[in-house]
């Protein structure tokens, strides 16, 4: 039987088999109808797995080890920053004092927490260059929306109700348009030029008096710094709009540059990204958003305030766009970021974009005369590579990205930014050491040489993984969420 086989056998329910033992009951059986329409009622047994203690254990820790995650391996997924999640900040909000509080306690016996969250918010209001934050929002495409929604009742509380357009970059990460689109906008599109940059006669052309926002990632999501960044916020802001921020990542400027002096009026930044939450899966992130001055009377409530050496929330906030997530935020993950920043200090962020940007440009140099570079010149924390020359030879990027499977890499970002044919998009991160970035550019290069001399180990790969293709669109047309039997 083959690995493949093997890997397909799921079920091993054994009728009568049992994982657990209960005590017996001694409380009163109560019948079920007294509380229960019948409609809810099942009328029949559950089909659940019958299977033994050993077994599921066995089961669960072998599917576990099909995983890859930053703590297995190098995961150079661009535009995601899997950088190493450093493990004190586990530690930290495991504290009991966080990890067991509840989230209806009297604010006066959390004073502890919610000084952590508001020396959080300074810190994030120092590395954005911003003069509010909050923290409610729980990922980057929910502080995207909530970012909007300030802006849209800022535009509303002015009278300017025709500011009904959000202008996105080509290049832009998939949530921009998506976000300005649940917020009520309609996206218009600005070309890149052949600089992979924002292309500056294009803006002109499509920044009107319905111009609500830019929404804009600086550095770009082709790595590249967007220099005329000043020049594109006096077009926007002489036009009456408001600039956004999508940060991501920062982990190209942080304590380099700040959004705040580059123009930008409103940034939500990922937690779990740069600040080293662990992400993947659909775990919880963070996605806190920072506001200019004019922006923070349109904050979600409740603001966390300090008055008087206390911290409280403040829900008397008239023109507050609403509240955006229970309670405040995702406590955990803001409690990692913040042992993050702490642990790190300025000097040690200003090293992580150092190495960052070093690490990147770095492969970028090695990589380039294998592949095709479509913007040759220095990087930032990410760059992208083409996979055109490989393509003629018959590999596509997505067989490179299935033949790094066989090295035990997560692959790469691939087709995307959708601007770069054949588009390989790699983020190293600066947690990685050199020999982990040169043993993935030897594996890169001996892909590129399979290409030329013996392209069907490409294109058939992988080869030593369980499952090998899988078919995505099915996957993604027809998924199976829960466990069936048989
Ligand atoms: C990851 C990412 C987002 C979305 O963040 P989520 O937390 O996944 O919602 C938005 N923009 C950029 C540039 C990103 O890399």
């Amino acid at each position: 039987m083959s690995n493949q086989d093997q890997a397909l056998i799921f079920e091993l329910t054994k009728p009568g088999r049992v994982g657990y033992s209960l005590p017996e009951n001694d409380v009163p059986e109560i019948a079920l109808e007294e509380f229960l329409s019948s409609d809810y009622i099942r009328i029949e047994e559950p089909e659940l797995p019958e299977v033994s203690e050993l077994d599921i254990m066995r089961h669960y820790t072998a599917l576990s080890k099909r995983n890859h995650g930053v703590d297995s391996g190098f995961y150079p997924l661009g535009s995601c920053t899997m950088k190493y999640n450093p493990k004190i900040n586990e530690n930290i909000a495991r504290i009991p004092g966080f990890a067991h509080i509840h989230p209806l306690q009297d604010e006066s016996t959390v004073q502890g927490a919610m000084e952590l969250l508001y020396d959080l918010q300074e810190h994030l209001k120092e590395i954005t260059g911003m003069d509010e934050v909050t923290l409610q929002p729980a990922a980057g495409a929910h502080g995207e929306w909530t970012g909007l929604m300030m802006i849209r009742a800022f535009h509303e509380a002015n009278g300017d109700t025709n500011r009904t357009k959000v202008i996105v970059p080509d290049s832009a990460h998939g949530t921009n348009p998506a976000s300005a689109t649940v917020a009520g906008f309609e996206t218009v599109t600005v070309k890149s030029d052949d600089q992979g940059l924002v292309d500056l006669d294009d803006l002109r052309k499509v920044v009107d008096e319905n111009t609500a926002a830019l929404m804009l990632t600086n550095p770009n999501t082709l790595g590249l710094f967007e220099e005329h960044i000043l020049e594109m916020a006096e077009i926007v802001h002489s036009a009456g709009g408001k600039l956004y921020y999508d940060g991501a990542n920062l982990n190209a400027v942080l304590s380099k540059a700040r959004p705040g002096d580059m123009g930008f009026d409103v940034v939500h930044l990922n937690l779990h990204k740069t600040f080293t939450g662990p992400h993947g899966g659909g775990g919880p992130g963070s996605g806190p958003v920072g506001v200019k001055a004019d922006l923070i009377s349109y904050l979600p409530k409740p603001v966390l305030m300090k008055r008087d050496g206390e911290y409280q929330f403040d829900y008397d906030r008239p023109q507050a766009i609403g509240r955006v997530k229970p309670f405040y935020g995702n406590f955990g993950i803001n409690v990692r970021a913040y042992t993050y920043i702490r642990t790190m200090g300025p000097d040690g962020l200003k090293a992580v974009t150092e190495f960052a940007v070093l690490n990147a440009n770095y492969m970028m140099r090695r990589l380039a005369p294998y592949f095709d570079l479509p913007f040759d010149k220095h990087c930032k924390h990410e760059f992208v590579l083409s996979g055109k020359r490989q393509k003629k030879l018959g590999v596509r990027t997505l067989d490179i990205a299935k033949r790094l499977l066989d090295f035990g890499y997560h692959p790469p970002t691939i087709y995307f930014p959708l601007n770069v044919e054949e588009c390989i998009m790699i983020e190293p991160t600066e947690t990685e050491s050199k020999e982990t970035l040169d043993e993935f550019i030897n594996a890169m290069i001996q892909i590129a040489k399979e290409a030329e001399d013996n392209p069907e180990i490409v294109q058939e790969a992988p080869h030593t993984t369980v499952l090998k293709r899988l078919d995505e669109t099915t996957a993604a047309r027809k998924p199976i969420l829960r466990y069936q039997k048989g």
